[in-house]
């Protein structure tokens, strides 16, 4: 848009000239053009797509790409667990359940029967209630026993809760980059994952692990994740010495 003034500019005064005949840019077409050209004027288009006001812009003297940027991206309400998501060290598989499970998008079985897919509400791992997102976490009591030795194994000292309040918990207290902080964004992504392969393995047969065996399971594949960020091994080694119970 800047170039829309440069008339120091030869090739722009040119393109006035030729292509604007007297018009402000927002007028000009130029099917004839070269492909530099019509990218130019084509941007406008979508400039004016997302409520760019032209009048505006060609008032301002300079144009930053921050400007339009801001423009393009729209005005969206920030999601307060983003950064449970994006600020997470966790393997990609585990942080891309996390996500689908903060959108309440698991395949749980109450789904299901609602697709028509199945009849089988029983939560796989209990056999007591129906499988819900609520259910699975943390409510079922194979699941909450695994949560609550993860806290204790992170010296969060709390009972479990349900899904919404976990979530919200995690956003307002557990922020910013200490290993502490990081530790638990990826024992949260890894925990949800690790559950929710657990309960998939029992619906296609396979034994129920019992609880501490998935919980050594989580922890040697947080440490072995950890470890990888040299930031973090220190408290990692902290926890493992002070749990080895665990
Ligand atoms: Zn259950």
């Amino acid at each position: 848009m800047e170039l829309s003034s440069k008339n120091d500019k030869l090739w722009v005064v040119w393109i006035h000239t030729y292509y604007g005949k007297g018009r402000t840019v927002e007028y000009i077409e130029a099917k004839q053009a070269s492909w530099l050209v019509q990218k130019i004027l084509k941007a406008k288009q979508y400039m004016i797509e997302v409520g760019v006001n032209l009048d505006e812009v060609l008032e301002k003297e300079h144009i930053t790409i921050n400007y339009i940027y801001k423009k393009l991206k729209q005005d969206h309400q920030k999601m307060p667990w983003r950064k449970l998501v994006c600020n997470n060290g966790g393997m990609p598989k585990w942080i891309f359940i996390l996500y689908v499970a903060i959108l309440g998008k698991l395949a749980t079985r109450d789904r299901l029967v609602r697709w028509g897919i199945t009849n089988e509400l029983l939560c796989p791992m209990c056999n007591v209630e129906e499988e819900s997102m609520e259910h699975l976490f943390f409510k079922c009591t194979y699941t909450t026993t695994i949560w609550e030795k993860l806290l204790q194994w992170m010296n969060v000292k709390r009972q479990p809760m349900e899904w919404s309040q976990e979530i919200e918990w995690a956003c307002n207290n557990v922020r910013g980059r200490s290993a502490n902080a990081e530790i638990y964004r990826i024992v949260l992504a890894s925990c949800v994952y690790y559950i929710w392969q657990e309960s998939n393995h029992r619906i296609f047969g396979a034994q129920l692990r019992p609880t501490g065996a998935l919980m050594k399971q989580i922890i040697q594949m947080v440490c072995g994740r950890g470890y990888m960020l040299s930031r973090l091994r220190r408290t990692l080694e902290e926890l493992i010495s002070t749990h080895n119970e665990f």
